[in-house]
């Protein structure tokens, strides 16, 4: 049993959410369309079509937990294939299966893998032009320390973008939405990968995020300006958006 409710330290926390992705690694891209109805597409192109990646050449973004890298191949293809992406997970597994769709896709000269840890980023300053991450933030153990990371590796003029579920902030969605995730989330994961339990955690993860305003402060504290937020599906998904100037 993974104990969820008695976790504290950062170093289990982080220990958990490993063990969560190294089992649905090769399944996650499935679970991700059965859980949101497929919402996580639309929103994925939302985040990128706001970020509206540049065209010009060197052009240079990082996406944290990037996982089997949906964000990153969006971002080349937006950018007419100019753009380079760097993705960066703690989980090698995902990164497997990430490796794998830009060979496919014949995208490995514009997008590479980096195995780390969101709060430590192995780069130096002022190195991206844009730090983009989906559906990561909440997993890392301690937020305010990866935010610092990201503002740190961005250029000045370097946008961040942070796509996470969020709260709901329309009449009847809300109910509708909190027995979607404590029912059905946990009992997809169930058979699709044999285990509900990792599920229940990742639900529990997402009550436990800060709401929308609580988050854009926390995005300010760590340097950032003109923080501003879209919600999207009536807040169960959230994308902040901040500049370094
Ligand atoms: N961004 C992808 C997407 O939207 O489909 C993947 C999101 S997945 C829900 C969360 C990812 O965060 C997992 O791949 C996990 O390994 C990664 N992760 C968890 N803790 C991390 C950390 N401290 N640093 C970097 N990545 C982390």
């Amino acid at each position: 049993a993974y104990g969820f409710r008695e976790v504290e330290s950062a170093a289990t926390k982080q220990g958990l959410v490993d063990g969560v992705f190294h089992k649905v690694a090769s399944r996650y891209d499935l679970m991700n369309d059965l859980m949101s109805g497929g919402l996580h597409r639309a929103w994925k192109n939302a985040m990128v079509a706001w970020l509206n990646p540049s065209p010009k050449p060197g052009w240079r973004s990082l996406d944290v937990a990037g996982g089997t890298g949906d964000i990153a191949f969006r971002i080349v293809d937006a950018s007419r294939g100019e753009a380079h992406v760097t993705v960066l997970d703690i989980n090698g597994s995902m990164l497997g299966v990430g490796r794998e769709r830009a060979e496919k896709r014949g995208l490995s000269a514009n997008v590479d893998f980096v195995e780390a840890n969101a709060e430590e980023l192995p780069f130096p300053d002022n190195h991206f032009d844009a730090y983009t991450v989906a559906f990561g933030i909440r997993n890392v153990p301690r937020i305010d320390v990866a935010l610092s990371e990201a503002y740190r590796v961005l250029k000045p003029g370097g946008r961040f973008l942070c796509l996470e579920f969020s709260e709901v902030d329309v009449a009847g969605l809300d109910k509708i939405y909190e027995a979607w995730s404590f029912n059905a989330i946990p009992r997809i994961g169930q058979m699709v990968t044999g285990d509900g339990e990792p599920y229940s955690y990742l639900v529990e993860s997402i009550r436990k995020f800060p709401n929308q305003p609580r988050f854009a402060e926390m995005v300010k504290r760590a340097g950032f300006e003109r923080v501003s937020w879209r919600d999207y599906s009536g807040g169960i998904a959230a994308c902040h958006s901040g500049w370094k100037l």
